[in-house]
């Protein structure tokens, strides 16, 4: 069979790689430069530290089979995120955990007296929160919620977190011990050589083409058995029903001589200091020895039509407009949404790796029964 992959990130990769090695011809197009969508990463030519062009990325996983798949084709290096973020003039260790607390009441809890304390904060008249500020004020209560999340939650979606789902803030952990990680699972790592040299290997396959610089269009469809569309899902049908919106990054980049920050993301949670966050990229490839130092400062805005999309809004007012466009996905012969744009979804890379083997196993076990997805 003749496949057609529109965008060669993460997703159209896996599912290339898949159905290569199933023994079809699959061709792959990307209207950027380069492969590895937002994953991209490149050295900076001035410092020479590995770049998270598009931000940061950091892989973590409990799933055995994609942590097995992703150091099938690069060398990963361990690597745990310690974030911090900077309140009112101080610096706090994230994600809230019992340094924090300790840090921001001016206390000295032991775990179960740090429960209580904030388990008394919390707001107990809120009992299935729906939105982001009642599952803060459920779990964390009111102080806790207005220094870390209020401010830094603005800034970055660009609206009230009584608009925003709950599911952003249970994307952070809460814990009662002076664990600092910021993610909770098994397998945590950084590919060595970036991310863009792990995508070329899995695109490197002999049944694989791609073409970048080459926007889509539709006649390379009719020439094509099948689609996997990993663009925008509005975009796919030219906006006709309206655009979903996007919030889009600017990173103002700047160069410092020896360590600006000492860690790798600094958060900004005040209102008033216009960026949501410092990454610091040498300090994402600790194993790597550089002088000069790179950093991008990131400012959120909703996304124009010519800009990139980056976080989906899912805003709870636009789930009829989001709802019309899977309607008429799904009724779209020939062709499968796939990742973060397909699906318009907030997906981390193991769960975009994840729906792509699954998306790819379920198109051979359909055309196998005879019956095309
Ligand atoms: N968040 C916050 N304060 C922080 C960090 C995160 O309020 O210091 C909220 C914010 O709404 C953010 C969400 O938690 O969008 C998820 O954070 P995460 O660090 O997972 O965001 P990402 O790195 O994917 O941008």
């Amino acid at each position: 069979m003749q496949i057609l992959l529109v965008g060669a990130g993460l997703s159209g990769a896996v599912i290339a790689r898949r159905l290569a090695e199933a023994g079809h011809d699959c061709h792959v197009i990307d209207q950027r430069d380069h492969i590895g969508g937002n994953c991209h990463t490149r050295r900076d030519g001035e410092t020479g530290v590995m770049m998270h062009v598009y931000g940061p990325h950091i892989f973590h996983t409990d799933d055995q089979q994609v942590w097995d798949y992703v150091n099938r084709f690069a060398a990963f290096q361990p690597f745990r995120n310690r974030v911090k973020t900077t309140v009112g003039g101080k610096v706090y260790s994230l994600p809230i955990n019992l340094l924090t607390i300790n840090q921001f009441f001016g206390k000295a809890m032991r775990p179960d007296e740090a429960r209580e304390f904030i388990d008394g904060l919390a707001d107990h008249s809120i009992t299935t929160p729906q939105s982001f500020e009642e599952q803060a004020l459920r779990f964390v209560g009111a102080d806790l919620y207005r220094a870390f999340f209020k401010g830094y939650t603005e800034k970055q979606w660009g609206c009230a977190p009584s608009e925003l789902p709950a599911a952003i803030l249970k994307r952070l952990p809460l814990r009662f011990d002076y664990d600092d990680n910021y993610f909770s699972h098994r397998f945590q790592g950084m590919p060595r050589d970036g991310y863009t040299p792990m995508i070329a290997a899995i695109l490197d396959h002999p049944r694989i083409t791609i073409d970048l610089s080459t926007p889509y269009s539709p006649d390379m469809a009719e020439q094509a058995d099948h689609v996997f569309w990993s663009g925008p899902l509005d975009g796919y049908f030219d906006f006709q029903l309206g655009r979903l919106g996007y919030r889009t990054l600017d990173f103002e980049r700047f160069t410092h001589d020896g360590d600006y920050q000492g860690c790798a993301v600094m958060n900004y949670g005040d209102r008033e200091v216009p960026y949501t966050r410092i990454t610091e990229h040498k300090h994402f490839s600790p194993w790597e020895q550089h002088e000069r130092s790179v950093c991008y400062r990131e400012y959120s805005r909703a996304a124009g039509p010519e800009d990139i999309p980056y976080y989906p809004i899912r805003l709870v007012r636009e789930k009829a407009l989001l709802q019309n466009y899977q309607r008429r996905a799904k009724a779209t012969q020939g062709v499968t949404f796939v990742g973060r744009l397909g699906t318009y979804r907030y997906l981390d890379m193991d769960v975009t790796i994840r729906e792509a083997m699954d998306t790819a196993s379920l198109f051979e076990s359909c055309l196998a029964k005879g019956d095309p997805m």
